[in-house]
């Protein structure tokens, strides 16, 4: 379910041909589908409209501003990481009283800044942090809306650094503790007790580990309500996408899924819904869901161009434009990312096996290692799909290296969204040495 397809031999995003779009601005590129954001949005909004519920963007996934804009106009909630998160949201038009504030590390000027701009929920991740907020919170006189996080030590089947939702993860609040601990925040002046949060994991690809996390949850949520009148449960994100696409030169359609040598099912939001509904039926609370990746991960790709082709007596090397600056999925995690020319393969093209990396001084900075893709030649384009989350907002600088420029298509049109950085912008606020 995605903006991207073929058509009169080119990859477009909607209606927009991604060749012209990589001339006007030039490559790297991101560009990103809001056709597939509102989809995904809307798809899994109602997937849930027969329970209280609201769905909380996690906005660190991809924080551009104009795409906090289309989800704000949809009257999204935003799942912030940060007083920058707020910032963001609130320049975006979003409302901060739709935001839950979440992460392990929240600094005095980032509750305060929460505070001030009325937040929906601090989500607290130990008592020491329970403890700061409500002495923060008796300062200015006011009262701090809070959720705790469990942690329900739940298998999710994702990448080590990706799992939140193990007990040995820094996250959360163990669920043999949490009784106590509200009992401890029950007795703070400057906190409101208003919900309960979890958060498993990401890129999870399966419903089950969702639906045992609920239901270790389901007793504590009962009890809190009958104890405390808690209003709302946080299942948190971590829904996977799909990155392992077919590509399918003759249907024009990548994603058609149809012969893939790479076993996958991704995680649809039908069965998400269908697995998640039963055990939240019954407990009587509103659901906020905190997704990221799966609203913008398949509605984002980098455009990148070939420079050099390297051939070693062992590989054959394509070198394009964009990086792991650009780009770090792939080093950070070794992800997949599919990788399709603009330009369409004939039928029965052949191909080859390459390695695509980039420019960057790191063994590292690679796309695919190994991999068969259709031929392309020295100045040709590539997109590198499912780029949409956790691509931009990880990107930086290193190798002083600009980052890129992002386009946001809604049907035939194609906006610039931010600019490419020039060098001017490297090293802006820099000074010199002194004498
Ligand atoms: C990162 C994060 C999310 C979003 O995760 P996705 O895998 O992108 O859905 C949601 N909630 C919290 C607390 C997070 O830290």
């Amino acid at each position: 379910m995605h903006g991207f397809h073929y058509q009169e031999g080119r990859l477009h995003c909607e209606e927009v041909d991604l060749e012209q779009v990589a001339q006007e601005h030039g490559t790297p590129l991101y560009v990103y589908s809001a056709g597939t954001v509102l989809g995904h949005y809307r798809r899994l909004a109602s997937a849930l409209s027969e329970i209280d519920h609201l769905i909380c963007y996690a906005v660190k996934a991809n924080s551009n501003r104009a795409i906090l804009q289309l989800l704000a106009r949809e009257g999204a909630g935003f799942d912030i990481v940060s007083g920058g998160e707020l910032y963001r949201v609130i320049a975006a038009g979003g409302d901060p009283r739709l935001c839950t504030f979440a992460g392990v590390g929240k600094s005095r000027e980032e509750i305060e800044y929460a505070l001030e701009q009325g937040v929906f929920s601090f989500n607290v991740e130990s008592e020491a942090e329970l403890a700061y907020i409500n002495r923060i919170a008796a300062a200015r006189d006011a009262q701090a809306p809070i959720a705790l996080r469990v942690n329900p030590d739940v298998e999710a089947g994702s990448h080590k650094y990706v799992s939140t939702g193990r007990s040995e993860n820094k996250f959360g609040i163990a669920l043999e503790r949490i009784a106590a601990v509200y009992e401890s925040a029950a007795g703070l002046s400057h906190i409101r007790i208003r919900g309960v949060q979890m958060h498993i994991g990401s890129q999870i690809t399966e419903a089950q580990p969702f639906a045992e996390a609920i239901g270790k949850l389901a007793p504590v949520v009962r009890d809190l309500r009958a104890r405390y009148g808690i209003e709302f449960l946080s299942i948190g994100g971590g829904m996977g996408i799909t990155y392992e696409a077919w590509f399918a030169s003759g249907s024009g359609d990548w994603w058609s899924g149809g012969g893939n040598a790479r076993e996958h099912k991704p995680l649809t939001i039908g069965a998400y819904a269908e697995a998640i509904l039963p055990p939240l039926r019954v407990l009587g609370v509103r659901v906020l869901l905190e997704p990221g990746r799966l609203l913008v991960g398949n509605a984002g790709v980098l455009l990148t161009r070939v420079r050099y082709i390297k051939e070693t007596g062992q590989k054959k090397f394509l070198i394009v434009d964009a990086g792991m600056n650009d780009l770090i999925r792939p080093a950070l995690y070794q992800s997949y990312h599919e990788i399709v020319p603009v330009r369409q393969p004939a039928d029965g093209a052949a191909g080859e096996t390459v390695d695509v990396v980039g420019p960057v001084c790191e063994s590292g900075d690679f796309f695919a290692q190994d991999r068969e893709l259709p031929t392309l030649s020295e100045g040709e384009l590539a997109a590198i799909m499912s780029a949409g989350a956790y691509g931009f907002v990880m990107a930086s600088n290193y190798n002083s290296r600009p980052l890129p420029a992002e386009v946001l298509v809604r049907g035939e049109r194609a906006t610039l969204v931010r600019e490419r950085q020039t060098y001017e912008d490297l090293v802006r606020g820099e000074r010199g040495a002194e004498p």
